[in-house]
């Protein structure tokens, strides 16, 4: 650079800088510590039971803005169709086929269950916790509720919450339809509230879990607000049977489903309140998803999948792919996201974040999606797997879907048919999967089969878990 060239580039660097145009150098948190991370997963909420994702009536203002500020995907996935499988995919960043957390025959864990999530598997909560990082999980587990399963024995220092879904332990002595719709109780559902690993309530009264999860998420960000944390806040619902507080009923035009709904986005409103109110909000990264999609034969007290087909138990998109929304303010790039992402990209996104390596004692199944939260270098994922229990029904790349096996969602839904040549969907110009176009295709079905083949080669059988009883 010349002397005058020099000179005129300071004297404009001063008067930006009078002008405030500079930006002020980051002097936050962030430089000295790791971020916080909060992941907030809902039980059953479809993709389209979000104001930000197109629901007509339905109010979530506190959603709405936070994906505003921040990323809403459209392609986000669970990594599987119902409860226990898709909460160890996400925990432990690998596929519940190789952790013996998926089964063909018993799909999620019940009370007479014994198995649980096994102790050589690594959480998120662990890796965190072994960085330094102050762990809770707070909301329902349903990865083993005997003791040596419990979150405080997989790298979490506390847990509150309940150890299964809310409809279990039916002691109504009505069918599990009739006792969850259309006006459930309380009593009918004889399912335990726990602090770290002792039962403090039975039945838990559901009305009030909404409103105790949140007190006790805001505790926990206040009571570690000095040290870097993650918080796992597994919702109870949407998932049947509906409860909410006195405060939210009768208040959404969407009938009690809207009602649960709504006290759910109050909840993250005030877990974003209290970020702000410590001044933790630029050094804490957000996520909120789904665990699976909608529940659809309980009828309106089930959500939406939009405009995907199908809902929870199955492998056609309605029961995969979910919102989802990422929100660090002044780190993440406002956008919508079309790019394919998954559950299991939390666990290596989490521990990139905090500068932890990942093991490589084991196949991990995700990848590091900061690159594309924070505007930093190329989206990592380009495929997605589908399973029901262990087998592979169908895998996505890019656009393009290929079924082998097909099978309706929970209760009512199409009957198991395997397909030779498997179906074909162009997901983007056909997002509810009606039109097979395999046969104008053969090249691309050739090269979704070879990614199933390498796929599989890698899977080694292990002991399924939610077959012990
Ligand atoms: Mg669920």
């Amino acid at each position: 650079m010349d002397g005058q060239r020099f000179w005129r580039a300071v004297v404009m660097a001063m008067l930006l800088a009078a002008w405030g145009v500079c930006p002020p150098a980051r002097a936050t948190q962030a430089d000295s510590r790791p971020p916080n991370l909060i992941i907030i997963f809902t039980d059953d909420m479809g993709y389209g039971d979000l104001g930000c994702y197109g629901h007509p009536v339905l109010d979530t203002p506190h959603l709405d803005r936070m994906a505003a500020e921040g990323q809403r995907w459209t392609s986000f996935y669970t990594a599987a169709s119902v409860c226990t499988p898709s909460r160890a995919a996400l925990l432990t960043g690998r596929l519940p086929v190789r952790s013996g957390m998926a089964s063909d025959r018993r799909r999620v864990l019940f009370p007479d269950s014994l198995g649980g999530l096994p102790q050589d598997e690594i959480t998120i909560a662990r890796a965190l916790q072994q960085a330094g990082y102050a762990t809770a999980c707070i909301g329902k587990w349903h990865l083993g509720h005997r003791e040596q399963f419990l979150p405080t024995n997989h790298g979490f220092d506390y847990y509150f919450g309940i150890p299964y879904s809310n409809d279990m332990d039916n002691v109504s002595g009505l069918g599990g339809f009739r006792a969850n719709y259309p006006v459930p109780q309380v009593e009918y559902f004889n399912v335990p509230l726990l602090r770290n690993t002792e039962i403090i309530e039975r039945p838990a009264d559901q009305t009030t879990l909404t409103r105790r999860y949140t007190e006790e998420v805001v505790r926990k960000i206040e009571a570690y607000r000095e040290q870097p944390f993650f918080i796992y806040y597994p919702q109870t619902f949407p998932h049947v049977p509906l409860f909410v507080s006195e405060q939210f009923q009768g208040r959404s035009a969407a009938g009690l489903y809207g009602d649960v709904i709504e006290e759910i986005d109050w909840s993250v409103g005030e877990i974003r309140r209290a970020l702000e109110q410590w001044d933790l909000a630029d050094n804490t990264l957000v996520v909120f998803t789904s665990d699976n999609g909608p529940w659809l034969p309980y009828r309106e007290h089930g959500g939406l999948s939009g405009p995907l087909r199908d809902g929870k138990g199955t492998t056609w998109e309605g029961g995969m792919r979910v919102p989802a929304i990422f929100w660090w303010p002044g780190q993440i790039e406002p956008a919508v996201i079309r790019e394919i992402g998954c559950t299991l990209d939390l666990f290596p996104t989490a521990l990139a974040l905090a500068g932890v390596e990942l093991p490589d004692d084991r196949l991990w199944d995700g990848y590091d999606l900061s690159p594309t939260l924070l505007g930093t270098g190329p989206h990592q994922r380009d495929e997605m797997l589908y399973y029901r229990g262990t087998q592979l029904y169908a895998v996505r790349q890019g656009p393009w879907k290929a079924h082998f096996i097909t099978q309706g969602a929970y209760q009512g839904g199409a009957p198991r048919q395997e397909h030779d040549p498997p179906k074909l969907f162009q997901l983007d110009h056909d997002v509810p999967e009606r039109f097979n176009r395999a046969e104008e295709f053969p090249e691309v079905l050739q090269r979704l089969q070879a990614l199933a083949d390498r796929h599989r080669a890698t899977v080694v059988p292990v002991e399924s878990q939610l077959e012990k009883r």
